[in-house]
């Protein structure tokens, strides 16, 4: 694979991201899909699916797992309804994200991916201990599968991400690593954060965002924009992660699902901008 390809967050059917068809007329070279519903997680659909990216020379490189119920609505909302982390949900989903991984081996994919949800702060606490104890054995699963998982930042901290990747003390865990989510989260500077957790990024999101506003940061979200129109720094942050020795695909996201006209002309300007500081760039 070309070093940095591009890529854009699609989905197989109706989920969040892109339709493949999208991807095929830009020209993209690499999805990370999000994952179908679960009726259509079958050999079937995972065989047209490979079949479809096959003639539009797609390589799949991701798939990311998500749960009926999950909102995004507001902060408050994302932290009580995203990931593992809601303890009423949480047995279901784990099993739910097993199923999940074994449909991204079907079709050929060695990664899945994973909003885990805002882990809980106390590391001594009941919340936190069984919060390990789910995500070692959904590891496990997903070694069986050939598989690493990785953790989507922003819901968290840089330091508490890797507090808690070191706690859970698997070797197939990593991290997805989005820089706009720091942003709109309020969680901390991407740059900043992209430096302490490098070592452990295996895949990224390239998707901009601006501050909210210093006493709303951490309370309400930030504002997703086009890629190059937000806070993120694109150059600077394509050199650290050069810097860093990644070279995987890049990946844009943008989450703007309600107008698809306005999110496939952003994905274009995102594409020319990728592949204008990588050729500025020399990679
Ligand atoms: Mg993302």
């Amino acid at each position: 694979m070309q070093k940095w390809a591009i890529g854009v967050f699609a989905s197989v059917d109706a989920g969040l991201g892109v339709h493949l068809d999208v991807a095929k007329e830009l020209g993209i070279s690499t999805v990370q899909v999000h994952s179908p519903h679960q009726h259509t997680r079958t050999p079937e659909v995972a065989q047209a699916f490979l079949q479809r990216c096959r003639e539009a020379g797609i390589t799949v490189t991701c798939v990311f797992g998500g749960f009926d119920g999950e909102s995004y609505a507001d902060i408050a909302t994302t932290a009580r309804t995203v990931g593992l982390v809601p303890e009423a949900t949480r047995a279901a989903r784990v099993q739910e994200m097993k199923e999940i991984s074994d449909f991204a081996k079907l079709l050929g994919v060695g990664c899945v991916g994973l909003h885990i949800g805002f882990v809980p702060e106390d590391r001594q606490g009941t919340s936190y201990k069984s919060l390990l104890e789910v995500t070692r054995d959904l590891l496990d699963h997903v070694k069986a599968n050939g598989q690493n998982l990785h953790l989507e930042t922003g819901q968290e901290s840089a330091d508490h991400l890797l507090e808690f990747i070191h706690d859970v003390d698997r070797d197939n865990l990593f991290i997805n690593f989005d820089p706009a989510n720091m942003i709109l989260y309020g969680n901390g500077d991407p740059i900043e954060a992209l430096k302490k957790v490098g070592h452990l990024v295996r895949s990224v999101h390239c998707k901009d965002a601006k501050w909210a506003a210093p006493d709303q940061r951490g309370k309400g979200w930030g504002t997703e924009v086009a890629l190059g129109d937000g806070d993120v720094g694109m150059e600077t942050y394509l050199r650290t992660l050069l810097s860093l020795g990644y070279t995987g695909p890049l990946t844009i996201e943008r989450e703007i699902a309600h107008d698809r006209v306005q999110q496939k002309t952003d994905i274009g300007q995102a594409q020319r901008l990728l592949e204008s500081l990588r050729t500025k760039i020399g990679v």
